[in-house]
């Protein structure tokens, strides 16, 4: 098993349960060598209780993963980031968080800070074309460790069209220019598969996005998303989603980025 992971999201997302603490106990349980604690970020001018924490929690994140990392130093390498997604509008704000963190990693949930398009719904080619550039935009900005689920636009998508297909080229070659690991996301195996172009595949691990990938030299690695501290011994999920792309032989790297 991979002994790392640097999805962990916290109750400060609002859509998350379980404090701090449990989370590391679950993953020392899980056999976990290093956990990263990557909250999804605030945004000063775009409150979204629901969806990411807010600016005024930041300082108290960082507080209690800090203390929380000196108490279990012996047992645990705990690092402290956070999800972001990229705007241009808060490029200078996420500089400034990630001058106080161990990394951040990209999560491209929204189109814009107003959330008015979301990527999880059936998304129109213009759309699923926006959020290939505006991935690759944002990993430019060297500011993220790694893309996490590349393919969470297949999230309520019915057809996997000429823009998914694209835009799984378009980040496939921006990751390896730049060498930037993409992240197999372990988290939405637990919702079944759907119907996609006549066939039975997750939303994410997405197959068909996930072929494209396998054609180029990508690093991949697993993160599990945790948004309660059991998803950290969920080893099913982490199961069904490696079987998912088992034959499509993905370099999966085995040592911790940080
Ligand atoms: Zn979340
Ligand atoms: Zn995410």
């Amino acid at each position: 098993m991979q002994d790392f992971n640097y999805h962990t999201h916290t109750y400060r997302c609002g859509h998350a349960s379980g404090d701090d603490e449990e989370y590391i106990l679950a993953a020392i349980k899980a056999g976990y060598k290093t956990l990263g604690f990557a909250d999804h970020a605030p945004y000063k001018d775009y409150p979204l209780p629901s969806s990411h924490m807010d600016i005024s929690m930041f300082d108290e994140y960082v507080d209690s993963i800090s203390i929380l990392k000196e108490k279990y130093k012996d047992q645990i390498d705990i690092k402290i980031g956070l999800e972001s997604e990229y705007y241009k509008a808060n490029h200078d704000e996420r500089v400034m968080l990630h001058d106080r963190l161990d990394y951040l990693i990209l999560g491209q949930h929204f189109l814009d800070p107003e959330a008015s398009v979301s990527f999880f719904k059936n998304n129109s080619e213009e759309e699923i074309l926006e959020y290939g550039k505006l991935v690759c935009e944002a990993l430019d900005t060297g500011l993220f460790m790694y893309l996490a689920h590349p393919d969470v636009f297949m999230s309520k998508q019915e057809n996997f069209t000429k823009a998914c297909v694209d835009v799984a080229r378009m980040i496939a070659s921006k990751c390896v220019d730049l060498d930037i690991p993409v992240e197999l996301n372990v988290h939405n195996v637990r919702k079944g598969k759907h119907l996609i172009s006549n066939k039975e595949e997750y939303f994410y691990p997405n197959k068909s996005f996930w072929t494209i990938m396998s054609e180029y030299p990508i690093k991949v690695l697993l993160g599990i998303d945790a948004h309660k501290p059991e998803d950290l011994l969920d080893f099913d999920a982490i199961e069904k989603s490696l079987n998912e792309v088992s034959d499509l032989n993905l370099n999966f790297i085995t040592k911790p980025l940080i």
